[in-house]
This record gives structure tokens, C-alpha cells and sequence, in this order.
């Protein structure tokens, strides 16, 4: 009597890419195989395989892949996408989106936003967010709701917040009543997010650094992201960014650091000591005239390594098509050195180097057995992607984002050949036309005052 294996869903595909930290590369005719939120079997596709299953996909000529992960983002600020584009980093930040955020940001902002960019995330083939933003019980809430997997850090910061009112201004008791409602999903994990070197004090940098210790929590902040905020900090507190993280304990295992583009030598070494992660934000920096990242030297020195998109208002979209294709090139540029940066790199950091750098590196980021089932589907039956040469750099240097038609995320289908299961894309275009034009008042007030 054969073996009767009862996947929850069956997928053969003819092309398959396979992710590993050795290398990168497609696959011919795999089925996987699928059972409740894990993959059981990854193997050479036979006919047989089809009656083992409950559901059964032939995704015939597509490619299946691991699920995207963002390493770096702002769910909510897709609703202020196309707003204060062409300043400097700290105009953009200082004199436009801080006051406008005090103005406007709200616990509903926050819900229709992270909508509008769980929207975006599963259309772009993204399974998993490392996220940073005020009122994270509503971004939890919906994250939960549809289905996509996430790290999500409470902001703290020594300078008043939206959220100030409404959350209370202990932040700390906030993120452990969160992490203590959340503590056993198998999504959703909460971590600690001090926004950045320059905008937290000694204090809570400590008791940051004290709690991811004692409780094992993910640290999610923004570090030497431009020139002039790490010249600032020199000459205020006498020492690097870097060296006062890591003397407050901030710099560990689990210590995700968003940019990371002004680094010198000494303060490269701490990082590689520590064990903290970086995550590449090539859209943000370049947008916003910031730098470019030597991250072929944290490569070298076997730093994790994770792509972000950033917040929309700063990309100015949360695809990782986009930021494969821009990161590679900026890195080719500045090292002056085509070969310096290759597209498998690029892969690498958007899939399995991104899930090391969250510390998930065993839950996902590669389609193997006994790793939950977060897969996505693309077409190639594209003009943009023939003739099939070679598919590890048409994902990288042809491949928009579009292409993909199929999302699963812990082995539930949140979209199938291009259609939302727990979105509603209709219903959320109507509300972020809502907040255009809350921010256009809001624009206004901020203009009379
Ligand atoms: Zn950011």
C-alpha cells in the first residue's frame, strides 16, 4: 500500500529557484509540497505527486520563489507617497514629514496605510516586513488580518510622538503589553525600534539594549544614514553612532540597522564583532542624495546583509524588484567594478540574507523542507523576460514586480493568479483618496501656523 502524504497543497513548477548561503540558482520540474503552514517535501516533480495532494497548482512555465523579504520599512507612509520628493534628507525629515506627521498621524491613518501596503507588499511577491511605525497595535492588528509575516517595532525617540496621547508616554510598557498579546503567533513577532542614534538619549538606549538581552526582542533602528547626522553626533556625545550603540548594549544579535552608509573602519570592525545585521535601502539613499552603502565590504567581512525599500515617501514604492536591480548597480558604480556586485547577490539579500538578518534565517527566506511555506509565483510569458538565458538576472535586471501572479504566506494563499484573498484593493484606493485629502488640509493648517 503506498504511502498516502495529504499535502494541503501540491505545487510543480518548471522553474524553481533555489536559494542557499552557497549560491543561487534555478531549478528545473520541482514539486514542493506543502502541509498546514510548513513545506514537508521539496523533490524532482512526477505525475504521481498530484493525487498526495488536497489542492494541486501546475504553475506550468512559471518560477516559483522564495517569498521577498523587506528589510526595512514604514507601512503607513504609503499614504504620504509623492509628497516632499527632491529635498535633502533633513529638510525631507525635519521640516516636512515630522510636522506633518504630528498633524495628521492617528490610529485610522495607520490602519488604511498598512492596508494600502500589505496591498503593494503581496502584489510585489514581499512575504515578510521588518516594520517600524507609530501605533503598532493597528499595524499588528491588520498585519494579523491579512496575512503576511512581520517583525514590528515600537518607535522610541527623546522628542514628542504622534502616538504620545493615545499610547501613553511609557513606550516601554506599550511594546511589552503588544509583545505579551502577540508572543505565540506564528507571524508575528514584536520588537524594539529607537529611531535612530542622533534622536534617542542614553537612558533609552540602555533599557533598549537591556530588554532585547533579557527577553530575546529584535531591535529595528535607522544608523549613520547620512554624512552630516554622523559629523553631528561625533561632535556632540565625542564618539561615533556605532561606538555608543555598542557601549549601551544597543549593538547585538538581532540588532537589525537600517543604511549604514557612513561607517569608517573602526566602527566596521564593532559591527562585525557584534553580530548586528545591516539592511540596504538603495532607493531611499539615492532618492534622498544620502550615499551608497559599502555593502560589498560588509559582504567581505560576512555581515548579514538584508534589502529594504524604506517608507514609500522616501523609494517611492515597496517593490524589491526595483531595489535588487538599483542596489546592484549603485554598488557596481561606486566600486567602479561590474563584477563587484553580482545579481545572486542581489537575490540573496532580498530572500535569504534578509531572513538572516532578521534572525529567521532557519524559519525562512529559501523553499526547504521544515521551513513555513512562504512562496511566491511569477509569470515569464512577459516580453521583458525572453528569451530564458538566464532567469537569476531577469529577476534582478529585467523583472518589474508585476510578474507576480501568486502569494502564499505560512502556507495560506493570500493572493492566486493576480486576485487579493484578504485585501480589498477597491476599498482601500477609496480611503487612501480619503487621507489625500486629509493631507492636503493638514498641508494647509501647517502652512498658517
Ligand atoms: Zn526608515
Amino acid at each position: 500500500v503506498a504511502e498516502v502524504k495529504g499535502f494541503d497543497l501540491g505545487i510543480r513548477a518548471d522553474y524553481f529557484l533555489n536559494v542557499s548561503s552557497q549560491k543561487v540558482s534555478v531549478e528545473r520540474n520541482r514539486f514542493i509540497g506543502i502541509k498546514g503552514n510548513q513545506i514537508e517535501e521539496v523533490t524532482s516533480a512526477k505525475a504521481s505527486q498530484k493525487k498526495d495532494c488536497k489542492r494541486y497548482w501546475d504553475l506550468g512555465g512559471r518560477i516559483v520563489m522564495p517569498g521577498m523579504v523587506n528589510g526595512h520599512v514604514h507601512l503607513p507612509m504609503t499614504l504620504f507617497r509623492g509628497l516632499e520628493d527632491d529635498v535633502s534628507f533633513h529638510t525631507w525629515l525635519f521640516e516636512r514629514i515630522l510636522p506633518l506627521e504630528a498633524e495628521l498621524v492617528s490610529p485610522a491613518f495607520v490602519r488604511d496605510g498598512v492596508e494600502l501596503a500589505a496591498w503593494e507588499s503581496i502584489r510585489f511577491g514581499v512575504t515578510t516586513l521588518n516594520e517600524m511605525y507609530f501605533f503598532i497595535e493597528e499595524a499588528l492588528r491588520v498585519l494579523d488580518r491579512v496575512g503576511l509575516r512581520a517583525i514590528v517595532s515600537q518607535p522610541l525617540a527623546m522628542f514628542p510622538l504622534p502616538e504620545d496621547k493615545l499610547v501613553g508616554l511609557d513606550k516601554f510598557a506599550h511594546v511589552l503589553k503588544m509583545r505579551k498579546r502577540y508572543g505565540l503567533h506564528p507571524r508575528l513577532e514584536v520588537g524594539l525600534g529607537p529611531h535612530a542614534p542622533y534622536s534617542c538619549d542614553d537612558a533609552q538606549l540602555k533599557k533598549v539594549g537591556e530588554m532585547a538581552r533579557e527577553l530575546g526582542m529584535p531591535i529595528h533602528i535607522h544608523v549613520a544614514e547620512t554624512a552630516r547626522e554622523v559629523e553631528e553626533h561625533i561632535s556632540k556625545h565625542k564618539e561615533s553612532p556605532l561606538s555608543r550603540l555598542e557601549r549601551l548594549g544597543v549593538l547585538r544579535p538581532r540588532t537589525i540597522c537600517a543604511h549604514m552608509v557612513h561607517l569608517s573602519e573602526a566602527d566596521r570592525s564593532l559591527l562585525k564583532k557584534s553580530g548586528a545585521s545591516v539592511v540596504y535601502n538603495p532607493d531611499s539613499n539615492a532618492k534622498l542624495g544620502s550615499g551608497i552603502a559599502p555593502i560589498c565590504d560588509y559582504l567581505k567581512r560576512s555581515i548579514p546583509v538584508g534589502l529594504g525599500t524604506d517608507g514609500a515617501a522616501s523609494n517611492n514604492d515597496l517593490s524589491l524588484f526595483g531595489a535588487m536591480d538599483l542596489g546592484a548597480k549603485l554598488q557596481k558604480l561606486a566600486a567602479g567594478d561590474p563584477s563587484a556586485y553580482k545579481a545572486e547577490s542581489a537575490l540573496y539579500s532580498a530572500t535569504l540574507g534578509g531572513a538572516t538578518a532578521l534572525g529567521w534565517q532557519d524559519r525562512i527566506g529559501s523553499i526547504e523542507a521544515g521551513k513555513r511555506a512562504d512562496l511566491v509565483v511569477m509569470d515569464l510569458n512577459q516580453p521583458h523576460l525572453n528569451p530564458r538565458n538566464d532567469l537569476v538576472s531577469h529577476l534582478v535586471y529585467a523583472a518589474q514586480g508585476l510578474e507576480v501572479t501568486s502569494v502564499i504566506v505560512d502556507g495560506k494563499v493570500l493572493m492566486e493568479d493576480r486576485n487579493m484573498k484578504t485585501v480589498d484593493p477597491s476599498a482601500i484606493s477609496r480611503k487612501a483618496e480619503r487621507w489625500r485629502s486629509q493631507i492636503q488640509k493638514a498641508l494647509a493648517r501647517l502652512r498658517e501656523k
